[in-house]
């Protein structure tokens, strides 16, 4: 076994590959971004070497930075994680070359099954079944179009060096093609630095089923059973499981079976995944299916197969890249239970899952029986927006499906989090969902079901609960101030304080608050000897400050209050309220003398701007394209204008809020483009 390991990765999965590093004695460095100092896992490294700034190509990404880090702290092998490096043959090769050993497969089955081209190719040869295509290295648009109609509509454009649903775009129609590629190419280019891509038939609404398999040095290789990945949101996993629900033991054969048959065809060392697609939404012995790709890593979903197994799968992954043979034979390993994998991500399914950065408030997740809990956060940790939205993910396991899900909802209703909004309600709502609950899910389920699964009813209690809380906190520190107590304590009665506030009997107010950035209009009764009354105007939510809880429904005891005051945080049902007082920055923009102004949604980096200063949009003309964790998000024209402001430039880190660009007042549009022709 090796004495010091560098893992090359950040967040959960480095924590997790440290702790089973750990077990085994081997010391272990760390490499850690400007802004992921002072991480969670870097607590738990032997030693921490800081790369560079937050920028996942300035470090994460800097494959020879990290290869002198390991080579300056003796480390003799580097664990990739997954994403970064992990699937980099470049990069796998120069830590070979400078006498560390890579913990994963040889670059060349990396490069082999890398692409999803040659994969295809090779899953062929070897007797498996794939999706009918094209994956030549003619990448003309004509021939791409003659290919995609002899494949006949709808087709799927794949990016080759695709991963994690990125560079993929379903194309309905003929016409779309040409825009499609477009965009596909371009997003395919910017991940991947390979723009590459390959067409495939859409499979409609098939079950995601994929293989997990384990190969050595000493040409074993077995597998571990499937996992259930159908649940996805564009292409992207959202929850896992394994076994798959209603998986049939002859199919399971016949996977498993090919699965191995690819991995033996590139001599495959180390953990990785096979995936299948498998049509229909129920599993039989005759349903049909299709290899799309391999992935020569560990995967985020990995802990269901230990669950199941009872296996460390990054312990296989030590043993084997020290050169061990596979621990256990096949017929040592089966199947006990059922366990399933939520991905805990920091977004807002209401606002179309945009990702949520900023300082964690609060984050308190629950452990208990068959939970266990892969964290990359902790209270006090800042959400950068340079890297993976995923936080943490909760696994659950019990003695069958009903019970991993029990638990799971569980562990989902009793989670706190605040400040960055996340998917926990969503979560949930997947969990509870009949197609989900009875095992009949296909990888459509998400997309069919819309708002649905994301519409947030709005929640008057906590707004007013959250408005009592402010009011008392900010009238208590102002008493405090005045009478030179300490601003908070024990047993403190802000409503006696001789401040001559309630000498004219009870007083009303009206004040205006942001719940959740909507300006929301409260009414506020301040009564002698009690604490405000806080009322939302016309909507029904009441509450008053100190014992006397006037909360309709009794929700009050299912909400928690995050932050100190201003913001502050009020959680329930998976959710949070943000509340704050007002402020009137916003006017100030309008005074720049432009109309519509539109806006970054999220910190992040200006990855594209279609417009020019005067060029004339029509509403829902794209403007530009802010990129941020890992996800394009298109800014469109909110009306037909005139552009009279480009605020950014190309490549250009934003804030979230700032102005991308402009339009002209509608009755400015003369004088504005005269200006712009000007400029
Ligand atoms: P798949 O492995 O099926 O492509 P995954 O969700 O497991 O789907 O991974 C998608 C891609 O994004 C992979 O390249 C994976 O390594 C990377 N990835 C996923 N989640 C994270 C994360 N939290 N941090 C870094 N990379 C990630
Ligand atoms: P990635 O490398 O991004 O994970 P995959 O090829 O594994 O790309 O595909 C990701 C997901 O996209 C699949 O799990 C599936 O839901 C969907 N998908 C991929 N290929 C097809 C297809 N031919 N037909 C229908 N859905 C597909
Ligand atoms: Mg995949």
């Amino acid at each position: 076994m090796f004495g010091t390991i560098l893992i090359a990765n950040r967040g959960e999965i480095a924590q997790r590959i440290i702790r089973t590093a750990a077990r085994l004695g081997v010391r272990t460095v760390a490499v850690v971004s400007e802004a992921d100092r002072g991480a969670p896992y870097t607590r738990i490294a032997t030693e921490t070497v800081e790369i560079g700034p937050g920028p996942a190509a300035a470090s994460y990404l800097a494959g020879d930075k990290i290869i002198a880090a390991a080579k300056a702290a003796r480390a003799e092998a580097i664990h990739p994680g997954y994403g970064f490096l992990a699937e980099n043959a470049q990069f796998a090769e120069a830590a070979l070359r400078a006498g560390l050993v890579f913990i994963g497969p040889s670059p060349r089955a990396m490069r082999r099954m890398g692409g999803k081209a040659e994969a295809k190719a090779i899953a062929a040869a070897a007797g498996v079944p794939v999706v009918a295509g094209y994956a030549g290295e003619t990448q003309d648009a004509r021939t791409l179009a003659r290919e995609a109609k002899r494949i006949g509509y709808p087709v799927l454009i794949k990016a080759v060096a695709g991963g994690g649903g990125r560079g993929m775009r379903l194309v309905e129609r003929e016409e779309e093609l040409a825009a499609a590629l477009t965009s596909a190419r371009r997003e395919a280019e910017a991940a991947f630095g390979d723009g590459r891509v390959l067409l495939e038939k859409l499979i409609a609404n098939p079950r995601h089923i994929e293989v997990q398999v384990f190969g050595d040095r000493h040409g074993n290789v077995l597998s571990l059973f499937e996992r259930d990945c159908s649940l996805q949101r564009r292409n992207q996993k959202v929850i896992e499981e394994a076994p798959a629900p209603g998986m049939p033991p002859e199919l399971r054969a016949r996977l498993c079976g090919a699965a191995v048959a690819c991995a033996k065809a590139v001599e495959y060392e180390g953990a990785g995944t096979v995936e299948f697609l498998v049509e229909g939404d129920t599993l039989s012995p005759e349903s049909a299916w299709y290899f799309i790709e391999m992935n020569t890593r560990l995967q985020v979903e990995h802990p269901v197969t230990e669950a199941i197994t009872g296996l460390d799968l990054v312990e296989w992954q030590l043993r084997v890249a020290a050169g061990e043979p596979l621990p256990r034979q096949q017929a040592e390993i089966a199947i006990a239970g059922h366990a399933i994998e939520a991905r805990l991500c920091a977004e807002d399914p209401a606002n179309g899952f945009l990702p949520s950065t900023g300082p964690i408030v609060r984050f308190d997740l629950p452990s208990g029986e068959g939970i266990r809990v892969d964290r990359g956060v902790e209270q006090g940790s800042v959400i950068s927006p340079y890297y993976d939205s995923m936080i943490a993910k909760l696994i659950a396991s019990g003695p069958d499906r009903a019970t991993a899900i029990a638990r799971l909802a569980h562990a989902l209703k009793t989670s706190l989090v605040a400040g960055p909004r996340t998917n926990a309600a969503f979560l949930n709502a997947l969990l509870a969902h009949p197609a989900f609950a009875s095992g009949r899910m296909d990888t459509g389920l998400i997309g069919r079901e819309g708002t649905r699964l994301t519409a947030v009813a709005p929640n008057p209690e906590a707004i007013a609960y959250g408005v009592t809380e402010m009011l008392w906190r900010a009238h208590h520190n102002l008493t405090a101030q005045r009478t030179g107590e300490p601003s908070r304590g024990d047993g403190f009665s802000p409503w006696n304080a001789c401040d001559g506030f309630e000498l004219g009997g009870p007083r009303r107010q009206a004040l205006t608050v942001l719940a959740d950035g909507v300006p929301t209009e409260v009414d506020v009764e301040w009564g002698r000897g009690r604490g405000p009354l806080v009322q939302l105007r016309d909507r029904g939510g009441m509450h008053q400050a100190g014992n006397a809880i006037l909360v309709a429904n009794d929700v009050r005891g299912t909400m928690h209050l995050a932050g100190d005051w201003n913001p502050l945080y009020v959680l329930h049902d998976m959710r949070q309220t943000e509340l704050r007082w007002p402020t009137y920055e916003a006017e100030a923009v309008d005074a720049a003398g432009n109309g519509d102004g539109i806006r970054a949604p999220i910190v992040g980096r200006v990855a594209k701007l279609f417009v020019a200063v005067g060029a004339a949009v029509a509403k829902g003309d794209p403007i530009a394209v802010v990129e941020a964790m890992k996800m394009e998000h298109v800014l469109h024209a909110p009306r037909d204008g005139v552009v009279a402001n480009v605020a950014v430039a190309e490549g250009q880190q934003v804030e979230q809020d700032a102005l991308i660009a402009a339009l002209a007042k509608p009755g400015n549009v003369a004088d504005s483009s005269k200006e712009a022709r000007l400029t």
